[in-house]
């Protein structure tokens, strides 16, 4: 009988291309089609209460119970016209997926299609199966969504939906958007203070998102025959190939058919949802690929990243295909991130990271930047725990792609001024002088944009007029990174504006004042700022010196959220509560085990059902073979030396799988939460899995072919 391997390979040698056809050749006529934004609205609604959502977006204002029945109407019928029909509130649960719970226009009582403005502004799912980290106790399992008008309703799969925040029925935040909605305040407000003293006009500034998502691409067929890709989203054995990313051939080279199809009829779905999706190509591995939209508010932006995933997902499926968002589904080649560019944008339309020819500009620029950088420095550990997860541990601890250690790269241009400044910033102004000029910040070039030398193994870099967070991790949910950036930047921001308002004070002259803080910020922060190359063992030994943290696991990374100082931080700012926090971090916790329980668990069985009984199989055909050849008076000894090694490998994964399950079971029992993942961390990952992995695949390597259970790398990442 075939393996079920073999049976996939046919199946994917069978493959038909599926046709995709746009509805239009401008993108123009059907982008947005499925969302119900501000053109819908203002086409739909009375001119009043049009003016009352667009109030409730700019300003947050509460939407009235009149106000959202008349849009609720509205949203009805231009979802029935499109053939939807039911609703759902679509939260972002801290599971790191997103959630719905769909709910039928359909009222069985009235005999008619109906949907309440109440129904459109709150609802109360049974939250019992949502991680809560102890906030909510099982038997009170209610949680409340509520209806986020920032973010445009949108049609997907013939079911309206409603952005939504998802909350404990005490308060308290049950996911990701809650928090970053305040965030957006906290940063807004601290960031107006310091525009202020350069534009009185500034009232507001948004923090603006732009998601380069990475991504692999295998044969749905194949992922199927990959019980470990099933289960875990990565694979746990293969050995890599013999063409791998050497060659680095496969980055920005042509992108295979069957892939194109989907890429097009995906942006398709993405551009009908208002997701601005604009550029693809291929990545450095075989197999994987990027697709980044143009940058956005960021609560949208974050939403939009949220639902591509789904979307890319669906239409994947339909291709005969899977997509894989694991920061790491193949060991040997380069992993996924999720570049995150940052910036702030004010309500004058001004780009705070945008360096100009206007000198004053300059300085603003300047203060930002710096301000940013002190962040970094000062929250480094905060920063390293918004990307830890079990999965991107695997990117993070590896010299592969920006490593945990926290550290910003600004480029020679911005380094040579900052230094600069530091040195001579100690400016006085003679009458008539020009103390920018004096600064050299007169005119920061207009090349840095064009010129920002490309540092890609930074994990923090400006590049241009933006920062760019690239630890991120691929199927992260960006709303934790993005919220911590807000709330860590807009903290420093605060205190820059005190310690300004103290120099003016004391009688310095305001851009005097404002120069003396940055120099003693530049000084404070320098240790964070690093140029070289991220990847390499020297830098390690460098950011020790630095005395910068290299926390490589997710347990040790979070440790950070039991300080008090962390409490007090998102307190100040209004973000998160101190029992938020300590849920947040026994969520996570939580989490990591259970993912590398899971893993272990796929591991073992692998190895004992598939792995071992198929070696044992060929290695009675090697004795057999080895015996015949003694009958004959033959040399047997290559065939004898087989057995030998087949044996030892055998051996080793049996011992190796049962005291792994050994230490789960011990772990298991361990009450403490912290604990029991750094037990998980050491006793079970770092103790076995390297281990185990080898002796596999090692015995991929001595089996024969035909026999191997499982689908070989080369067969998944070579796309047909
Ligand atoms: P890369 O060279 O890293 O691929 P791009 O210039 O193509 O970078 O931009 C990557 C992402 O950054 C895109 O999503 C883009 O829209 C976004 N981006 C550009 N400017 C900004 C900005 N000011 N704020 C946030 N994101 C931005
Ligand atoms: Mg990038």
């Amino acid at each position: 009988m075939a393996t079920l391997r073999q049976q996939a390979l046919a199946m994917v040698q069978a493959r038909q291309r599926v046709s995709v056809t746009a509805p239009s050749f401008k993108i123009s006529d059907y982008f947005g089609t499925n969302v119900f934004g501000p053109a819908q609205m203002k086409q739909s609604l009375a001119p009043s209460v049009y003016k009352k959502v667009m109030e409730a977006i700019d300003k947050g204002s509460k939407i009235d119970p009149a106000t959202a029945e008349e849009i609720a109407s509205a949203v009805k019928i231009w979802a029935i016209s499109k053939g939807v029909t039911h609703y759902t509130h679509w939260f972002q649960p801290l599971t790191g997926s997103t959630a719905e719970k769909h709910d039928s226009f359909f009222d069985m009582y009235a005999g008619m299609e109906k949907f309440k403005g109440s129904a459109l502004v709150q609802q109360e799912p049974d939250a019992s199966s949502f991680p809560n980290g102890g906030i909510r106790s099982t038997f009170e399992a209610r949680g409340y969504t509520a209806w986020d008008p920032s973010s445009p309703i949108f049609i997907f799969e013939k079911t309206l939906c409603i952005p939504t925040i998802f909350v404990s029925y005490t308060g308290e935040a049950l996911d990701y958007k809650t928090p970053l909605l305040k965030s957006m305040e906290a940063i807004s407000n601290a960031a107006v203070e310091i525009c202020q003293l350069f534009d009185r006009n500034v009232r507001k500034v948004n923090p603006s998102l732009g998601v380069e998502q990475e991504y692999f691409v295998v044969d749905k067929a194949l992922y199927n025959a990959r019980p470990d890709l099933v289960m875990s989203g990565r694979s746990v054995y293969g050995h890599t190939p013999a063409r791998g990313q050497q060659l680095e051939d496969h980055y920005f080279g042509s992108i295979p058919t069957r892939v194109k199809d989907f890429m097009m009829d995906f942006e398709i779905e993405a551009h009908k949802l208002g997701i601005p999706v604009s550029t693809r190509h291929n990545e450095v591995a075989p197999g994987q690929f990027e697709v980044a939209p143009i940058f956005e508010e960021i609560n949208k932006a974050i939403d939009h990243n949220q639902l591509l995933m789904d979307v890319m997902d669906k239409v994947a499926d339909k291709h005969g295909l899977k997509v894989l968002f694991h920061e790491k589904p193949f060991a040997g080649v380069n992993g996924s991130g999720k570049h995150n560019n940052w910036s702030l944008i004010t309500d004058t339309g001004v780009n705070l990271f945008q360096p100009s020819n206007s000198a004053r500009e300059n300085l603003q620029f300047l203060a930002f930047l710096v301000g940013t950088v002190k962040a970094v420095h000062d929250h480094a550990d905060l920063l390293r725990a918004s990307i830890a997860s079990a999965s991107n541990d695997f990117r993070l601890g590896a010299n592969e792609a920006p490593p945990a250690i926290m550290s910003t790269f600004l480029g020679a241009t911005l380094t040579e001024l900052l230094d600069e400044l530091e040195k001579n910033g100690n400016v006085k102004i003679e009458k008539g002088d020009n103390m920018y000029m004096k600064l050299g910040i007169s005119k920061i070039p207009e090349i840095i944009l064009d010129n920002t030398d490309r540092n890609r193994t930074s994990p923090f870099a400006f590049t241009g007029n933006k920062f760019e967070f690239r630890a991120v991790g691929s199927s992260a949910n960006c709303g934790g990174p993005m919220t911590t950036l807000n709330v860590i930047v807009a903290d420093v921001l605060k205190t820059m504006a005190k310690d300004i308002e103290k120099e003016m004070s004391a009688g310095k002259e305001k851009k005097i004042a404002i120069v003396n803080v940055l120099r003693k910020y530049i000084k404070e922060s320098k240790k964070i700022r690093f140029e070289g190359d991220g990847y390499s063992e020297e830098w390690e030994k460098e950011a020790a010196k630095r005395g910068l943290s290299n926390l490589k696991s997710t347990p040790e990374a979070l440790d950070v959220y039991a300080k008090k100082a962390t409490k007090e931080l998102f307190e100040r700012h209004n973000v998160l509560n101190a029992i938020e926090v300590h849920a947040r971090h026994e969520i996570m916790l939580e989490e990591f085990i259970k993912k590398v329980q899971i893993e272990s668990r796929v591991m073992g069985d692998l190895a004992l059902n598939h792995i071992i009984p198929t070696a044992i199989l060929y290695q009675n055909k090697v004795i057999q073979n080895a015996n015949g050849l003694k009958g004959l008076g033959l040399d047997h000894s290559a065939a004898v030396d087989t057995i030998k090694e087949l044996s030892k490998h055998i051996e080793s994964l049996k011992s190796d799988v049962t005291a792994m399950t050994e230490a789960r079971k011990k772990l298991n029992k361990e009450d403490d939460v912290v604990k029991r993942a750094k037990g998980y961390q050491k006793e079970v990952k770092e103790a076995y899995f390297d281990k185990i992995r080898y002796a596999v695949d090692k015995l991929e390597l001595l089996v024969d072919d035909e026999s191997w259970p499982l689908v070989k790398y080369r067969e998944m990442l070579f796309i047909r």
